[in-house]
C-alpha cells in the first residue's frame, strides 16, 4: 500500500475564499501535501484540476464541491461532493435528493461538519447537519478545524455574561492566535453519531479537513489572516492507503484517491500535534485487510494497531472501548464478535491530551 496526504474542503474566491487555485497548490506543497480538493459553495469548478508543481515538489488539485440549499433559512446542511464530476448545486433543495442524485452521478457525498454550536457573536449560528433521515451518503467529515475553532469559541463564550463585549472580542482574538492550545479534537456528537450508525449496520467512511478561506479578520486597525491556507494544511488532515502508486497521470491518479475515501481506507490525522504517517489498523481472519476492508472472522482472528510513536490507544466498536493501552505503539486483539472496528490515538500536545489519529472502520462479518 502507498500512503498519501490530503485537504479536501477548500475554498477559492469562486466562492468565499482568498486564494486562487495556484497558490493553494503553493501552500499545499509548503506544508507537504500530496493531494488536496478544492470545494467551493454551490460550484464545481472544472478545468483546472492537475499537478502543480516547484522546486519544493508536487501536489494533485482536484476539485469537487460543497453544496448546500442558499434558500434554505437558517443555512445547514452542507454536502461535500467528490468524485462526480458534475455540477451538483441544482440538487441542493432536497438533502435525499442531492445524494441520490451524487450517487448516481458515481460521485461520494459526505455530511460536511455535521455538529456545530450557535456562535451568536458573527451572526454565526449552527451549521451543522440537520437532516438525519436520508441515507446512502457516503461518510461524515468527522473533523473540520475551522468548526472546531467556532465551536471552541462558543464555548468559551459560555461563561461570559457581555458576550459582545469587548472581553469577549479579545478573548476571540487571543483563541485566534493560537487555535491549537484550544482545539481538542472532534465534536463527540460527531462520533456518537457516527459509531451510531455503524452499529446499526451501516459503513460510514469519514475524513478530516481544514475547511480553510484564508479570511482576513480586523481588530481596530490590525488586519491579519488568522487562519492562513498553509497553517491550516497542517492541522487535520485525512490520509489515504493506495493499492498502487500515484503515477503522475491526473485521471489515474483522481480514480486512486477518489477510490480510497469513498472506501475509507485511510485514517482522519492531527498532523499538527505529531506526523501521522506510518500509522496502520489491519486485521487477519481467513482473509487479510486494512481499514475499510470487509474480514471474515474465524477463531484465531486478530486485529492489529501501529502508532508512529508511543500514545494512547483504544480500539472500539459500536461506541465501546474493546481494548487500550497508554503510552505504547501497538495494540493487538483478539476479536470474537463481528462489526465495525476503529481506532483512536490520542497523544500529548499544548500541555494536554488530543485527539491525533481517527482511523477508518475494518468490518469484521
Ligand atoms: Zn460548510
Ligand atoms: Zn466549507
Amino acid at each position: 500500500m502507498h500512503e498519501y496526504t490530503g485537504n479536501m474542503h477548500i475554498h477559492t474566491p469562486y466562492s468565499d475564499g482568498e486564494k486562487w487555485h495556484k497558490e493553494v497548490a503553493e501552500d499545499a506543497i509548503r506544508a507537504g501535501l500530496d493531494f488536496i480538493i478544492v470545494t467551493d459553495h454551490n460550484v464545481w469548478v472544472h478545468d483546472i484540476e492537475g499537478y502543480f508543481e516547484n522546486d519544493n515538489g508536487r501536489v494533485i488539485l482536484l476539485t469537487g464541491e460543497e453544496v448546500h440549499d442558499v434558500r434554505r433559512q437558517p443555512q445547514a446542511n452542507h454536502f461535500l461532493v467528490y468524485g462526480a464530476e458534475q455540477e451538483m448545486s441544482p440538487y441542493a433543495r432536497d438533502p435525499q435528493g442531492l445524494i441520490d442524485a451524487t450517487n448516481a452521478a458515481g460521485g461520494h457525498g459526505f455530511l460536511a461538519h455535521p455538529f456545530e454550536r450557535d456562535l451568536d457573536l458573527f451572526g454565526g449560528h449552527n451549521l451543522g447537519w440537520h437532516c438525519w433521515d436520508v441515507e446512502g451518503f457516503r461518510g461524515l467529515e468527522i473533523w473540520n478545524y475551522m468548526s472546531s475553532f467556532k465551536n471552541e469559541i462558543s464555548r468559551g463564550l459560555d461563561n461570559m455574561v457581555w458576550r459582545n463585549g469587548l472581553l469577549a472580542r479579545l478573548k476571540i482574538v487571543r483563541m485566534a492566535l493560537h487555535p491549537e492550545r484550544h482545539i481538542e479534537g472532534p465534536e463527540p456528537e460527531a462520533l456518537e453519531k457516527w459509531d451510531e450508525l455503524l452499529a446499526g449496520g451501516r459503513r460510514v467512511a469519514v475524513v478530516g479537513n481544514s475547511d480553510a478561506h484564508g479570511t482576513p479578520m480586523s481588530m481596530g486597525p490590525i488586519t491579519r489572516t488568522i487562519f492562513p491556507y498553509e497553517f491550516l494544511f497542517r492541522a487535520v488532515n485525512t490520509h489515504v492507503l493506495t493499492p498502487e502508486p500515484l503515477s503522475g497521470d491526473l485521471e489515474t491518479d483522481r480514480r486512486l484517491i477518489i477510490d480510497a475515501i469513498a472506501a475509507g481506507k485511510g485514517w482522519v490525522a492531527y498532523d499538527m500535534a505529531h506526523p501521522t504517517n506510518g500509522f496502520r489498523f489491519s486485521g487477519q481472519g481467513i482473509n487479510k485487510g486494512t481499514m475499510g476492508d470487509e474480514i471474515k472472522l474465524d477463531a484465531g482472528a486478530t486485529l492489529q494497531i501501529l502508532a508512529p510513536v508511543k500514545a494512547n490507544i483504544r480500539l472500539i466498536r459500536h461506541g465501546e472501548i474493546v481494548a487500550e493501552v497508554q503510552n505504547e505503539q501497538n495494540l493487538t486483539h483478539t476479536p470474537i464478535e463481528p462489526g465495525a472496528y476503529r481506532a483512536e490515538c490520542r497523544i500529548p500536545f499544548e500541555g494536554k491530551l488530543r485527539g491525533w489519529i481517527f482511523s477508518n472502520p475494518i468490518y469484521l462479518v
